[in-house]
């Protein structure tokens, strides 16, 4: 393989606090689909502050860090609610991206082509070539971060489905404050899209704290709560059961519906194993298939997804390009 023969893409993993970067680089000639089962993961090589208020700030970050890594194209894995086919952005985090065509924007400022993908989608896309979806056919990815995401990959490939949106289970009004009477005083906790009864203020680490908070009274993290857990004590033995019992019931409808072989789980509540392992254990008592092996797992790039992602979508884009001239 030549240099000419080899593109550089930079990947940016960009959350409303940091903005990290790592390169991967794609044989132009040999670029396939299949391909992408052999790229490279992008490490992490640097992280700076993400100018949120600034769009020209913002631009200048990227910028400085393309100057660094001769990018010829960047792929970028933005965490936030992204239209990926009108390209808007609505991103609580990061104000100075609220309401703009991002892709289009970012390619005119930095004169390269862009990708952006939304960051549960990048998870979901890593966990499917590398992780623990790689011998799943279709997974279902989900983040239990500070807030709820997640992404489908059928046959390698994520599923966007309309408004670009299609995994974005986190949001709707389908949970149950009484968990089916386990908790009949519970409140229903608002949601910040609005909604009340969502996924996503009961099942991420802020949700569990809030139903902690509910239950006991107490103030704790949700680290303190799973270990509290583990360590056998009264109180996170009720939270965590309630916990388990309602991210189970949004799980399982979604369970019957896709048939996934896997669900990878990234987020920081995924770093404790063991209580992925007990919601898992309610999940697939509920489900109609008879899931013999672990469904609910913990997923390999809990931390990096992101830039993972991205550059598998970026190698992806760069296959149907060469596809594409091919066919000409
Ligand atoms: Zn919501």
């Amino acid at each position: 393989m030549t240099a000419a023969d080899s593109k550089l893409i930079t990947c940016f993993d960009i959350g409303g606090s940091y903005i990290r970067y790592g390169t991967t680089s794609v044989n132009i000639k040999q670029s396939t689909l299949a391909s992408a089962e052999h790229i490279e993961h992008p490490e992490e090589q640097g992280r700076i502050k993400t100018p949120t208020n600034s769009f020209p700030d913002f631009i200048a970050a990227l910028r400085s860090v393309i100057i660094q890594t001769h990018a010829s194209a960047i792929s970028i894995s933005l965490a936030g609610a992204f239209d990926s086919h009108t390209g808007i952005a609505d991103i609580a985090n990061i104000p100075c991206l609220n309401g703009r065509h991002v892709e289009t924007e970012l390619s005119q400022a930095l004169s390269l082509p862009v990708t952006i993908t939304n960051d549960g989608g990048c998870f979901a896309l890593a966990e499917a070539y590398y992780g623990a979806g790689k011998d799943a056919t279709t997974s279902f990815s989900i983040i239990l971060g500070t807030g709820v995401g997640g992404g489908i990959v059928f046959d390698k490939k994520l599923v966007t489905g309309f408004g670009g949106i299609a995994g974005e289970w986190g949001h709707g009004e389908i949970m149950d404050p009484t968990a089916g009477g386990l908790e009949p005083n519970m409140p229903v906790i608002k949601c910040g899209c609005s909604r009340t009864g969502c996924v996503d203020p009961i099942c991420s680490a802020r949700g569990l704290e809030s139903i902690h908070q509910t239950l006991s009274g107490d103030i704790l993290t949700s680290i303190e709560i799973t270990k509290a857990w583990i360590a056998g004590e009264p109180k996170a033995i009720r939270t965590v059961n309630y916990y388990s019992q309602q991210l189970a019931r949004a799980l399982s409808m979604i369970v019957n519906l896709l048939g996934p072989e896997a669900i990878p789980a990234g987020g920081g509540l995924a770093k404790e194993p063991r209580l992925i392992a007990n919601v898992d254990k309610i999940l697939r008592e509920m489900v109609l298939a008879n899931y013999q092996k672990p469904l609910l797992q913990p997923g390999h790039f809990v931390d990096n997804g992101g830039l993972v992602g991205a550059a598998i979508v970026a190698r992806q884009n760069l296959a149907a390009a060469t596809k594409q001239n091919r066919e000409i």
